[in-house]
């Protein structure tokens, strides 16, 4: 199957996907991810992506298209993989529904990350991120056992620079203006299944995988 989630950025997509897909079996195809993985490695993409990720923006259309795209043609796809992160406007939505059907497939489930602004500014401004393997923690909810350390790898943990309070504010700004009309758009194809993403973490995860089965 091929699942896309959906929602406002801290909503808790990533951490929902990597568990799921660790259960699953199916790759985690996450484009933030892939954009930052593109700007430690200091390649063109990644400079260029850097400037839009930095101000809250979204990176242009083609340069995402190519990532995702390159990675969905890669063998581990070929029977279902978890989109995280994209599509993030309807032309990357009509995009991906362009590539798949190219293959005989389609977008299977759509599920919304349900959260209030409110919830989401408390999440990300607290959010701190491990700077090799990426596992997350929070200053009061989910706090390392060292400060400052991350627990599942022992490198730093870093506060991500798209997570200062005024990007914040503007990533959600984008994801009303942009990524929202996805939920009309995919409401009407009769695939979306929402959730309510204040739920506890556990909660979260068995209202996904019973929004799968
Ligand atoms: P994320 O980790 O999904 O919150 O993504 C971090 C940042 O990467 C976003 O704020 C955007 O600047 C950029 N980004 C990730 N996915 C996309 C996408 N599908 N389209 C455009 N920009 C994206």
């Amino acid at each position: 199957m091929i699942v896309v989630l959906l929602g406002p950025p801290g909503s808790g997509k990533g951490t929902q996907a990597k568990r799921i897909v660790s259960e699953k079996g199916w790759p985690h195809l996450s484009t933030g991810d892939m954009l930052r993985t593109a700007i430690k490695s200091g390649s063109e993409v990644g400079v260029q992506a850097k400037k839009f990720i930095d101000q809250g923006m979204l990176v242009p259309d083609e340069l995402v298209v190519d990532l995702i795209g390159d990675r969905m043609k890669a063998s581990d796809c070929s029977h279902g993989f978890v989109l995280d992160g994209f599509p993030r406007n309807v032309t990357q939505a009509v995009v991906l529904d362009q590539m798949l059907q190219a293959e005989g497939k389609g977008v299977g489930r759509v599920v919304l990350f349900d959260m209030t602004d409110e919830s989401l500014v408390r999440r990300l401004a607290g959010r701190r991120t491990c700077s090799q393997c990426g596992a997350m923690f929070h200053v009061e909810t989910l706090k390392p056992t060292r400060e400052g350390v991350c627990d599942q790898c022992g490198s730093a943990l870093i506060q991500r620079s798209d997570d200062q309070v005024d990007v914040i504010m503007n990533r959600l700004k984008v994801y009303h203006q942009q990524t929202e009309p996805l939920i009309k758009f995919y409401r009407e194809q009769l695939k979306l299944v929402s959730l309510d993403a204040h739920q506890a973490a556990g909660d979260v995860h068995r209202s996904l995988a019973r929004a799968l089965e």
